[in-house]
């Protein structure tokens, strides 16, 4: 059996109303065998938009459920159904005007019309008009119908402007009503407004902004690097050190974002030790590459180049990793000519190019392969799940 394409479901769903009025139909015209459209005429227009549905064919079901809708005006489920289906298909305008077409019935129930306002508000997000989607989710709330929806929808609409602040208040709203912690989220967004507060120099409100972050996720993985940079910028490097530190408690999928300022605290701490006993804790319980590379740089400048080798090509022999020999490769050209060095310059060249272009994240919800870190998805938009990859081309 074939698998049903997601944008079909809308149609389904229509399928069951439409079962119950044909039978309904039926009954009730069955005395009036002189109407223009006959009985048989309904229920095989029926059936062959149920089979155009289920052989895939959406343009000819589309087709025979909009001549349905059309003879039928009261079948509001098969106008919601037309409608989503179109959104779902990237026809925003002819779903923005089946939606429209249905709100201004005049004998709609509250429940028909609220639901039509939510689908009619999410054509206008689609299409990208997001003050017309405001507004008509701000009413939902106001109507008290659909609230969880309609708040989910205007978080999306507040973080999509970055208005931290509404978007902060619209998820603490949606935290009350369905008694779910919004925590992680909120803090995300407390740590987007100590962002901008730290790169204006603004310390004391980047401070403020992280307290809150605390107070929303008090193991947010992201207010302890933020806090990091923002010590390290106000010279206090012990305590960036330890924020750094944290995050690799905390989540060590995250030692690759954090080792460049850190490692950076140490030496102007002059802590080189410290950074060893880091590097080395890290090393053993964790599986990326990174701190390997940089504890081989550590060892070239503390223990000399050679020491530095025979330790990379031990840890790549457990960790077998493309960025690891880049860097194995990188410190045996010093010491090598002619011949090797022409081969060592060729392998250097092809393991470039075998991570180029590559995504070193992904995210764990939809997919979506990145180059570089997000913290909201830019494809789903969710938060925290974009996530390093591992592997010999990866971490
Ligand atoms: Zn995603």
């Amino acid at each position: 059996m074939t698998t049903i394409a997601p944008y079909f479901l809308p149609l389904l769903a229509l399928l069951l109303p439409l079962a119950a009025f044909s039978g309904w139909y039926i009954g009730r015209r069955s005395s009036e065998r002189s109407r223009r459209v006959g009985v048989s005429e309904l229920s095989s227009s029926y059936f062959r938009g149920l089979n155009y549905l289920l052989n895939e064919q959406p343009d000819k079901a589309i087709e025979v459920f909009l001549k349905l809708a059309e003879f039928n005006r009261d079948t509001v489920e098969t106008h919601l159904a037309l409608g989503n289906l179109f959104r779902r298909r990237g026809e925003v305008d002819r779903a923005i005007r089946v939606h429209q077409h249905l709100i201004a019935r005049p004998n709609l129930s509250n429940e028909e019309k609220t639901v039509a306002l939510l689908e009619l508000g999410e054509d206008y997000m689609r299409a990208g008009l997001l003050d017309r989607a405001e507004t008509l989710f701000t009413d939902l709330v106001a109507m008290d119908a659909h609230v969880p929806s309609a708040l989910r929808h205007l978080i999306g609409i507040y973080q999509h402007e970055k208005d931290w602040d509404k978007a902060i208040d619209h998820a603490r709203r949606l935290e009350r009503i369905n008694g779910e912690s919004e925590g992680p989220v909120i803090a995300q967004f407390h740590c987007e407004q100590a962002e901008q507060a730290r790169a204006a120099k603004n310390f004391a409100a980047a401070q403020a902004h992280l307290d809150q972050a605390f107070e929303s996720q008090p193991e947010c993985v992201r207010a302890y690097i933020v806090l990091g940079h923002l010590e390290a910028q106000q010279g206090n490097l012990d305590a960036a050190a330890q924020a750094f530190e944290r995050v690799a408690t905390l989540d060590v999928d995250f030692v690759p974002e954090v080792l460049p300022p850190l490692l950076d605290a140490y030496a102007r701490l002059q802590q080189m030790q410290r950074a060893e006993r880091f590097l080395v804790d890290i090393i053993e319980r964790s599986h990326g590459v990174s701190p390997v590379i940089a504890l081989a740089k550590l060892y070239a400048s503390t223990r000399g180049e050679n020491a530095a080798i025979e330790f990379l090509t031990r840890q790549l022999r457990q960790r077998p990793s493309v960025r690891g020999l880049m860097t194995l490769i990188g410190a045996t050209l010093h010491n090598s000519q002619g011949e090797a060095r022409e081969n060592l310059l060729i392998l250097q060249d092809l393991t470039r190019k075998l991570i180029e272009g590559q995504a070193m994240y992904r995210c764990n919800k939809c997919g979506f392969g990145a180059k570089a870190h997000h913290w909201q998805c830019p494809s789903c938009k969710t938060w925290g799940s974009v996530r390093p990859i591992h592997g010999v081309a990866g971490e």
